[in-house]
């Protein structure tokens, strides 16, 4: 995939460039268009004058803006998702008083919906079907609106309760879909965002993915299985680690000592462990039964495969006896 799948939107970084004369700025592209990165900042050089630092960094998602890399440009420029809530409440990286330094670029896609649709609809089984989708599809939900209306489908786009658009989802923010519908469609790339749908919402996910033109169906019952066995994986630990993610909207300190607490009330023993990347890798010598993840909500899920469990902040409140299983995805 080209930049011309995306808007990247390079006339207004010049033009905010130029008119902050900004001397140094500062790139940072989701792992998929890392391989664009260099393309970009040799434009902005030629057009600008302005020196380019490309961040290497890993970016997970709005939550993962590179504050390092903003102490040290005067404009850094972040593609790929929207401004949330949860980044404009984050503490500023800068003591003094300085203009706005972070800008989402939100990489609106260029490609038309029309085709995927059509391959959807055959799969929709439901009377009333909820549309959402990633920032980069957002756009094209009203048109979707119309195109399964035209096919005699009932459709719904949720109001966000965090977010900046309808319809718009993040891997750890389905607020958009708490509006009746029996099934649901979504317009993006990958499983992230379908299975933790599945998961979360408990309904059928139908994803339509409008570059590929593939379409996946993903189960709730599936997704739920995978979890209930980490958990109960989890039932026998004697000690565990309570992680917390060092990703500047990560961070939720208060969350992981209050967990600490309450492990140690239960007779557990319990440790708090900070780590910016949360990888089996660096999980391997902390000598604990477990782990509880209080960073991105979702992380427990890539680590099913590994020796210990790995669980959610949430999964630990029913090993404590505090939530009902049934309550869990509440
Ligand atoms: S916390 Fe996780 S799911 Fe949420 S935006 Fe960050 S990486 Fe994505």
């Amino acid at each position: 995939m080209g930049t011309n799948s995306y808007d990247f939107e390079l006339d207004k970084i010049k033009e905010l460039i130029k008119n902050r004369d900004a001397r140094r700025v500062g790139l940072q592209l989701p792992e998929g268009l890392k391989t664009v990165a260099i393309e970009i900042a040799s434009e902005i050089t030629k057009d600008t004058g302005a020196e380019v630092i490309i961040s290497g960094s890993s970016c997970y998602g709005a939550c993962d803006v590179d504050e390092k890399l903003e102490r040290i440009v005067d404009l850094l420029f972040h593609f790929g998702h929207s401004d949330t809530f949860s980044f404009k409440k984050r503490k500023p990286v800068l003591k003094e008083k300085v203009k706005r330094k972070v800008f989402f670029i939100e990489l609106r896609s260029n490609v038309g919906i029309k085709s995927v649709l059509e391959k959807a609809i055959p799969e929709l089984k439901g009377d009333c079907v909820g549309l959402v989708a990633t920032v980069q599809h957002v756009h094209a939900l009203e048109e979707a609106k119309i195109l399964l209306a035209h096919a005699g489908k009932r459709t719904v786009i949720g109001k966000s309760k965090n977010l900046k658009y309808d319809g718009q989802v993040l891997g750890c923010d389905f607020s958009s879909v708490t509006v009746p519908c029996d099934e649901i469609l979504f317009l993006g790339s990958g499983s992230f965002h379908p299975i933790g749908l599945a998961l979360y919402e408990g309904k059928r996910v139908i994803a339509a993915d409008p570059f590929t033109m593939q379409i996946n169906i993903h189960e709730p019952d599936e997704q739920r299985k995978k979890r209930y066995i980490a958990i109960g994986r989890a039932l026998d630990a004697k000690s565990v680690g309570i992680l917390i993610g060092q990703k500047c909207g990560q961070i939720k300190l208060n969350e992981a000592t209050a967990l600490r607490r309450k492990a140690v009330h239960k007779g557990l023993d319990a440790y708090l462990i900070a780590m910016e990347e949360i990888t089996e890798a660096n999980l391997l010598g902390f000598k604990v039964d477990a782990f509880v993840n209080t960073a991105c909500p979702r992380l427990a899920e890539d680590f099913v495969q590994f020796k210990k469990p790995v669980i959610s902040a949430t999964e630990f409140e029913v090993v404590l006896g505090e939530r009902d299983w049934k309550d869990l995805w509440q």
